[in-house]
């Protein structure tokens, strides 16, 4: 059986994330251009209108990533499926010869939908709370502003003044919350969101295509890894539930806590004969 070199979206991934931390760095300096001792309205209004700018740029630019990595990840998928069964020599052949068929057509339509709307929850829930968060500063401010007065004081206390920069801070840096109800900040969660569905989709046209091509076993990647995917590198799995022999589905293993978790690296050379390996 033949290794196929092992997927890698790192260069993808990183010009994805870079630009969600321009974006986000954008809308800080909106938020902290606001004059919070003297916060009009016609002020507020710019800085969403701004901010809404910048959250449609970054859903224009995801989505062109999506629809431009993530067919790439499962043609990728289908050529080192086409190497591991010896049917081109190299993956620049199997390139060539790559063809979508009906289940990696359907895999691929199915995967950039998930994606874009996963993505595009990432910035609405951004644009919902810090709208939230500049409407609750902003009746703050005004009424520390009518209170200063009580205490003889000219201006907003710098206590109350850095409370409300850190509240429209955090407004944008922790706003993703999974179903776990875990925070993460917005350009880790795309990160791991992105690179776990270019993996899982590569690991889909995978599975589609040896099936296609009658190979039903494959055998998970080795990295060496430490967590708990240590324990089933070089195991041999069936592709189909169905498919003869004592070994694990795979369908089974994934999406458990075990292997194939989310940020997993590992991938499947496709066989035919579990027992030539
Ligand atoms: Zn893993």
């Amino acid at each position: 059986m033949r290794n196929v070199p092992e997927p890698n979206y790192e260069y993808d991934i990183q010009r994805l994330v870079s630009v969600y931390k321009r974006g986000i760095t954008g809308i800080l300096a909106e938020l902290n251009r606001l004059d919070l001792t003297d916060l009009q309205r016609a002020q507020i209004l710019a800085a969403l209108k701004n901010i809404s700018d910048i959250l449609r740029g970054i859903n224009d630019e995801s989505t062109q990533w999506v629809n431009e990595v993530i067919p790439k990840a499962i043609s990728d998928g289908i050529a080192s499926t086409i190497v591991a069964l010896g049917v081109a020599d190299t993956l620049e052949q199997a390139q060539k010869i790559v063809k979508f068929n009906r289940a990696n057509k359907a895999l691929a339509e199915a995967v950039i939908a998930d994606t874009q709307s996963d993505l595009l929850a990432v910035t609405q829930n951004i644009d919902r709370r810090v709208r939230a968060t500049v409407r609750q500063v902003a009746a703050e401010s005004m009424r520390a502003n009518y209170a200063k007065g009580i205490n003889g004081r000219k201006a907003i206390s710098r206590d109350i003044l850095t409370g409300l920069r850190e509240k429209l801070g955090t407004s944008v840096n922790t706003g993703i919350i999974d179903a776990a109800g875990r925070r993460w900040k917005p350009e880790v969660y795309v990160d791991m969101l992105v690179r776990t569905k270019t993996m899982s989709a590569h690991l889909d046209a995978t599975i589609n295509e040896a099936v296609a091509r009658e190979a039903y076993y494959g055998r998970i990647s080795s990295h060496g890894a430490t967590d708990a995917c240590r324990n089933y590198e070089g195991k041999i799995v069936k592709l189909v539930p169905d498919a003869p022999g004592d070994y694990p589905y795979i369908g089974d293993l994934r999406g458990g806590r075990d292997i194939f978790h989310p940020n997993c690296k590992h991938t499947v050379t496709p066989t035919r004969l579990p027992d030539g390996i």
